[in-house]
Parts: C-alpha cells; sequence; structure tokens
C-alpha cells in the first residue's frame, strides 16, 4: 500500500503540500481532482521519488520513498506514471517504445521484452499498431501507449496525473475505458483527473485537493451526494 504521512513541500517560499494524509490500499482506486495549482501533481511526484519532501513521510509497502538508504530506481519500477504530456521517441516505433524501459532498466532481452510490450499493447487494444511510429496514432491511441509502456515494467502502482485533459472530447473515453479496464483487473491506482463521471463511476474513494491538503476524501456516494466541505461543494457546483 501507498502511505502518504502529514507531507509538507515547499518550492522555495512557496509550501505546496502543507500536511497531506492519505493511504491507498493495495487493490484500491483513488481519483483525486482539484483547482489547477492546488499540488496534485506534486503529490504524485513525490510519491515517486522524483521530488524531495520537507516533512512528512511516504511509504510504498513499507519503504520510505525519502530515506537515504532507498534505492530509488529499484522503488520506481514499482509504480508506474503515466502524465498528461505524452512522450514517446518519434524515431522509434510503437512496439520499440514500449519494449525499451524492459531491456535498458530490467536488462531482459529482447525476444522477452517484445513478448511483454506486445501482451500489454493488446492488453490497451494497440495490438495492431506495433510497427508504426508515435506521430501516426491519434492523441488516444498515444496516451494508451504510454500506459502499456508502464505496464511493461510490471507496476505494483499507477499514478495517472490528468492522462485525458490533453485530449479531444471524443479520445477522452477510450483513455477512461482503458483506466476502467486496468482498475477492474485490480491495479491499485492513484488517478488526478477532471473527469467526474470516471471518479464517480470507477474510484472507490474521491480525494479533493485544496490549498496544499486533502480537505475531503470519501466514497463516490458521499463525495458527491453530500460533500461537507464548503470548497468541495464549490468546486463540484463550478464542475456540473
Ligand atoms: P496541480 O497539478 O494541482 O495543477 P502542481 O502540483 O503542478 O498543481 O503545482 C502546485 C504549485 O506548485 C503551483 O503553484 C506551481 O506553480 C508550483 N510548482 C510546481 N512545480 C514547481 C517547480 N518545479 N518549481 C516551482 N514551483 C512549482
Ligand atoms: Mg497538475
Amino acid at each position: 500500500m501507498i502511505e502518504i504521512k502529514n507531507v509538507h513541500k515547499s518550492f522555495g517560499p512557496l509550501e505546496v503540500l502543507k500536511g497531506v494524509d492519505l493511504t491507498v490500499e493495495k487493490g484500491e482506486v483513488v481519483s483525486v481532482i482539484g483547482g489547477s495549482g492546488s499540488g496534485k501533481s506534486t503529490l504524485l511526484t513525490c510519491i515517486n521519488g522524483l521530488e524531495p519532501i520537507n516533512s512528512g513521510k511516504i511509504l510504498v509497502d513499507g519503504t520510505e520513498v525519502h530515506a537515504k538508504s532507498t534505492d530509488l530506481n529499484k522503488l520506481r519500477r514499482k509504480i508506474g506514471i503515466v502524465f498528461q504530456q505524452f512522450n514517446a521517441f518519434p524515431h522509434l516505433t510503437v512496439l520499440e517504445n514500449v519494449t525499451l524501459a524492459p531491456r535498458k532498466v530490467l536488462g531482459m532481452a529482447k525476444g522477452e521484452a517484445e513478448a511483454i510490450a506486445v501482451k500489454q499493447l493488446n492488453h490497451v487494444g494497440l495490438g495492431d499498431k506495433l510497427k508504426v511510429y508515435p506521430g501516426r496514432l491519434s492523441g488516444g491511441q498515444q496516451q494508451r501507449m504510454a500506459i502499456a509502456r508502464a505496464l511493461a515494467m510490471n507496476p505494483a502502482y499507477m499514478l495517472f496525473d490528468e492522462v485525458t485533459s490533453a485530449l479531444d472530447p471524443q479520445l477522452v473515453g477510450e483513455v477512461l475505458d482503458t483506466l476502467k479496464l486496468l482498475a477492474d483487473e485490480g491495479m491499485t491506482m492513484i488517478c488526478v483527473t477532471h473527469e467526474m463521471g470516471f471518479a464517480r463511476d470507477v474510484s472507490n474513494r474521491v480525494a479533493f485537493f485544496h490549498k496544499g491538503i486533502l480537505a475531503e476524501v470519501a466514497a463516490p456516494k458521499e463525495f458527491f451526494g453530500a460533500p461537507q466541505h464548503p470548497e468541495t461543494q464549490k468546486f463540484l457546483a463550478s464542475v456540473r
């Protein structure tokens, strides 16, 4: 599981995380919502150790992410992360993009890495795009490729940072369907999202970020049906 305990994080004078607490159990899907600049992306990058924290603790399966003794490269293999901004290697085919990390990071043989990549590309519905270059894919297909690339490392956790926000509206559904598929398969996921339908229908809990803290964390039924915090109410009114 992922345990976030009283985490504080500043960028210079700007305190972005002001005591964040959240525990995500194995198999749980937590959607994180909140206004722009509220610290959602920062939280994700702290979870996989891309950013240091100022105080508090983040534990992944009991390993403290920011402890000096922690092997961050090893820990990160457990945590797949997919961003809003797609970043494929344009000169490599879809298959080569997905085999790259298993080969370079895990030292897998070409054949083994390709078998895993093909499996994960089929999984996200891109089994017919193996030899295509990323530039020929639609935005939705590119994001699904990014998800396959993360899955090829066999992570225990997946973090998604607004993976549908840059997409044309008609492409959002295919990516959300892929996230739902992973959720149904039992993947443990933290999804920063603006898709309220997804947050309501797919997540086990919804967390609302406001001014550096998780102001409200609740099951979707309570969260959307009877939000307790005035800022949650305001936010939900603004997105409805
Ligand atoms: P969100 O994802 O909720 O939109 P972010 O976590 O990206 O918010 O950013 C929270 C705040 O931290 C913003 O004010 C942003 O400008 C600031 N911030 C994010 N990353 C950095 C950075 N690397 N250096 C300085 N400030 C940053
Ligand atoms: Mg963000």
